[in-house]
């Protein structure tokens, strides 16, 4: 944990890939073999076989696709740490539609949870070992982005609109957006319950949308201390909408201009990570909902993990190589 703490130190955005294990479901076509390699010896590369020719790519760390959530979960729990020491904390899955976003960020079931879940439960297990020096409060909200954005904890998706706020602070500001004050891991594990359960509700309404939004849970960290007084740190955790090119399928109409506008937020967040990458002063944040609504807590200083998730299955080799190409530009 301390090397891990290091790590994270030296690099304030990671970019770690997440290859899905061929399942059985996958395999009933042709064209279903396994493309993508892991070299065991190796955890920053992985090489993809396309047209008779491998590929290497090299990003942070890739897991090897028996990796478990817990596995996963270890890469992440320092930058849960980080959020309660004072630091903005974002974390995304990207890729394709079936690749595996979903179950890295939530996973259904009960025993075998994801990012989201275990983030949270290690949150409230730290401020209770702090108990004695700190006092927490610890919101949380949760929002759909779609062609509107929708509110994930309200019971009928109530729209927002999202505003910068008059008082001159710049902090973003969201009418009527809900949020809840947190009081422990068993209340959180409900509120979960509630954002997935709308999620997939609103994405019936939406003609089975839910894979072409965007899902954030955003947590807020208050803690206050005799000493110090109060600070607030944000912990943005996002599963990204399907990265698919889906206009090369023939889209027309709608489902064109719904798959123009996630490429374009996809693309606006590739150029806020690189731009914070950089020496930039100037970070992009506004050519997207996404990243405006993340622009607080996505600045210089704050600490980031892209999860790209692929599939190792010859007939997606195409978004898979996507998909890497995006890792290695902000990696
Ligand atoms: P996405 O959210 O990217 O569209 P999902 O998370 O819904 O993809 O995954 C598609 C399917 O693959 C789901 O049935 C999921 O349970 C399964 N799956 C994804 N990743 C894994 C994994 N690492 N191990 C086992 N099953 C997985
Ligand atoms: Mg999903």
């Amino acid at each position: 944990r301390k090397l891990h703490e290091q790590l994270v130190e030296l690099k304030n955005i990671r970019v770690l890939c997440r290859v899905k294990p061929v399942l059985k479901e996958d395999q009933h076509e042709e064209g279903q073999s396994a493309v993508v390699t892991t070299d065991p010896n190796n955890e920053s590369s992985l090489t993809v076989l396309s047209k008779g020719k491998d590929r290497s790519f090299e990003l942070d760390k890739v897991f090897q696709p028996h990796a478990t959530q817990d596995e996963v979960f270890q890469e992440i729990e320092p930058l849960v740490t980080s959020c309660i020491d004072g630091y903005h904390v974002c974390i995304f899955a990207y890729g394709q539609t079936g690749s595996g976003k979903t179950y890295t960020m939530e996973q259904g079931s009960v025993d075998n949870p994801g990012i989201n879940q275990r983030a949270l439960k290690h949150l409230f297990s730290e401020i209770e070992e702090r108990k004695d020096m700190w006092s927490y409060t610890v919101t949380v909200s949760s929002v759909e982005i779609y062609n509107e954005v929708l509110d994930l904890l309200s019971k009928d998706g109530e729209k927002l609109d999202i505003k910068i706020n008059p008082d001159g602070t710049g902090q973003l500001h969201v009418p009527g957006l809900r949020v809840i004050e947190v009081r422990s891991f068993q209340h959180i594990k409900k509120i979960l319950a509630t954002a997935r359960r709308n999620r997939i509700t609103f994405g019936t309404q939406m003609n089975q949308h839910s894979s072409r939004s965007h899902a954030l849970l955003c947590i807020t960290v208050q803690g206050t201390d005799l000493a110090s007084g109060t600070k607030t740190t944000k912990m943005n955790l996002v599963d990204l909408a399907g990265s698919e090119r889906v206009w090369k399928s023939g889209a027309e109409g709608e489902r064109l201009k719904e798959a123009q506008n996630i490429n374009r937020s996809l693309l606006a967040l590739g150029d806020v990570i690189q731009a914070l990458r950089g020496r930039h002063t100037h970070i992009p944040f506004r050519n997207s909902r996404l990243t405006y609504l993340l622009q607080d807590s996505l600045g210089k200083g704050s600490k980031t993990v892209m999860v790209v998730q692929v599939s190792a299955l010859e007939s997606n080799v195409g978004e898979t190589l996507c998909s890497l190409k995006f890792a290695q530009r902000v990696c």
